[in-house]
């Protein structure tokens, strides 16, 4: 039988494998490199991960990330209250922000309608965003999802769903790499595809 590491260097180990993008080798690189760290190092870092768990929530507006609720986006009268955008996961409120091309607010589905996944629309944040719609000035919605099969398919979802509203909704103009993410894209690339911008 192979050497295998055991209790608590093992636990870590997996604990770090079981993260999204970290494979067994990294996985054991970080614990290794955990073992030789300083207390100091260390403690950063459980520090940093229990103040992340208990301040770090879900925006009851939107659902992105924020320490107050809700959020300073959604509460900004700078930004533009006319138009929603409509993204997968956080970090595309992120992408969309680095492209200076928008000052609207935002509308995170919390992942998109995965059939292979078993993630359906009652899995995502959009009870939320009909009520937004209803309640709000909305004028245009731009969904923004990612440039891949999963978000096509929530883009034609959500346009059947939002379509009799009478809101203008949009999807962005392809060009982006196909069958990406949206975090993938450039900041020029994506810009230009939010500034063209079609109906959806
Ligand atoms: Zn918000």
């Amino acid at each position: 039988m192979a050497l295998a590491y055991d209790g608590a260097i093992q636990r870590l180990i997996d604990a770090f494998a079981s993260l999204p993008g970290i494979g067994p080798k990294g996985a054991q690189r970080i614990a290794f490199y955990m073992l030789s760290a300083s207390d100091e190092e260390a403690q950063q870092l459980i520090d940093a991960i229990t103040e992340v768990k208990e301040k770090v929530r879900f925006c009851d507006v939107c659902g992105n990330v924020c320490e107050t609720s809700p959020c300073p986006v959604c509460v900004d009268p700078r930004r533009d209250h006319s138009v929603i955008c409509v993204v997968e996961e956080p970090k595309d409120v992120m992408s969309i922000e680095r492209t200076r091309e928008y000052r609207g607010l935002y509308h995170v589905l919390g992942g998109a309608i995965n059939p292979m996944a078993n993630v359906g629309p009652a899995d995502l944040n959009i009870p939320k965003l009909l009520e937004r719609l209803k309640t709000s000035e909305v004028q245009e919605v731009i969904l923004a999802l990612d440039p891949n099969i999963e978000g096509e398919a929530t883009t034609t979802y959500l346009s059947r769903l939002l379509g009799p509203l009478g809101i203008k909704v949009t999807k962005l103009a392809s060009g982006l790499p196909v069958g990406s993410d949206l975090e993938y894209a450039d900041e020029i690339t994506l810009g230009r595809a939010l500034a063209g911008r079609r109906e959806a």
